[in-house]
């Protein structure tokens, strides 16, 4: 199944809460998200059989990676009988799914074990600095560094295998810890990956000048460090994957400003509360959750039907737009990021 530019569909991004306990600048400014802030009721949500049932179907029109997302998705409750519930979904030929998690690692210390037993195999954790002062104020509640890296150890422990760190950059705020970060997960088995500072969602008051290029990232590690550039993985990888020259490991860079990669961008996303958008950076959804609990409940060949009619129509390429001034239809406003995940 293809989309209007030719591009399949493969991963499936699925949010579970739109709540979290960090205030990260660019995702959830505590002045926007305060106390005043009215985050979705619980009966909004999808059930986790909801959840499942539609993660079947999307597996049914050819996606093989779910992600877990938020918000921050360690929180939201009894998480892994949700992940048990995804891990026994097999691909239409009887291939197990790549299943893998995106957290702030805060709960991990609590839960890496649980998770890893439910049936996860991987995960990536965000952390955007070593220096406790550094992370606080990006963090915006004073979580500790210490608590996310001793998060990062138990997830080792647990077997969680390959462990990737998203750290995002941005210029003046975090860029001093560029270093600092590769020193510290160099040789460890730890993928360290650099994203450029997005323009997602409407309000975080993104500038493109605290972007800081991913070349200028690579060019500041090369300064003390020998990099290779390694091939890409799988297609619609979205990291461009360097090696430590001397054999410690790899490191990545998600360059969605300077280097758009929506030519071969293969995944669809379920938000917090049913609907699925087709870019990350899109001002509408569709309404899966309607269709589910409608009077008269769509089968799984309706659904599917659906999934195909939207995927088959999409021509999202918001990267490669930006800065045209045709990126974002006028008067509409871009889907905040942890309604449908990173
Ligand atoms: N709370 C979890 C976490 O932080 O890992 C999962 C959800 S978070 C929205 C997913 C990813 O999006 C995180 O790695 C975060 O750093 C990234 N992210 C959020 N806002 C961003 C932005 N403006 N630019 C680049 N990455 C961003
Ligand atoms: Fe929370 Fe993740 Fe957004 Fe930070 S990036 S505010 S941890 S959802
Ligand atoms: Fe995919 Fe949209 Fe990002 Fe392009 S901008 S890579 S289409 S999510």
């Amino acid at each position: 199944m293809a989309d209007t530019l030719g591009r399949p569909l493969h991963d499936l991004r699925i949010s579970v809460t739109d709540r979290c306990n960090f205030r990260c600048g660019y995702c959830m400014p505590k002045e926007v998200f305060d106390k005043q802030h009215a985050f979705l009721p619980h009966a909004e949500l999808l059930s986790f059989e909801e959840i499942t049932r539609l993660a079947s179907v999307f597996v049914a029109c050819g996606v093989e990676k779910l992600r877990i997302t938020g918000g921050e998705p360690t929180l939201r409750r009894g998480l892994e009988t949700l992940i048990a519930m995804l891990a026994a979904l097999r691909t239409p030929d009887g291939r197990e799914m790549d299943l893998t998690l995106t957290t702030n690692g805060s709960t991990l210390v609590k839960k890496a074990a649980a998770l890893k037993a439910a049936g996860l195999r991987r995960l990536t954790v965000s952390l955007d600095g070593l220096d406790d002062a550094v992370f606080q104020r990006m963090n915006d509640v004073g979580f500790p560094v210490a608590d996310v890296l001793a998060g990062i150890q138990a997830a080792q422990a647990a077997g969680l295998a390959p462990i990737k760190v998203n750290m995002v950059v941005q210029r003046g705020v975090n860029d001093d810890q560029i270093l600092p970060m590769a020193r510290h997960f160099r040789g460890s088995g730890v993928v360290l990956r650099f994203i450029e500072y997005m323009d997602v969602g409407a309000t975080n008051g993104w500038r493109m000048d605290q972007v800081l290029p991913s070349a200028e990232v690579l060019r500041r590690l090369q300064a003390e460090f020998p990099l290779t550039p390694l091939s890409q993985s799988a297609p619609g990888e979205t990291a461009e994957r360097w090696a430590y020259s001397d054999g410690g490991g790899e490191v990545g860079f998600i360059s969605s400003v300077t280097q758009a990669f929506c030519g071969d961008c293969n995944r669809a996303r379920l938000s917090t509360e049913g609907r699925l958008y087709t870019c990350l950076f899109a001002t509408r959804g569709h309404d899966l959750r309607a269709l589910l609990r409608g009077a008269a409940p769509a089968s799984d060949a309706e659904l599917a039907g659906a999934i195909a009619g939207v995927w088959q129509g999409r021509s999202d390429r918001y990267s490669q737009l930006r800065g045209s001034g045709q990126a974002t239809p006028a008067g509409e406003r871009r889907v905040e990021m942890h309604y449908i995940g990173g």
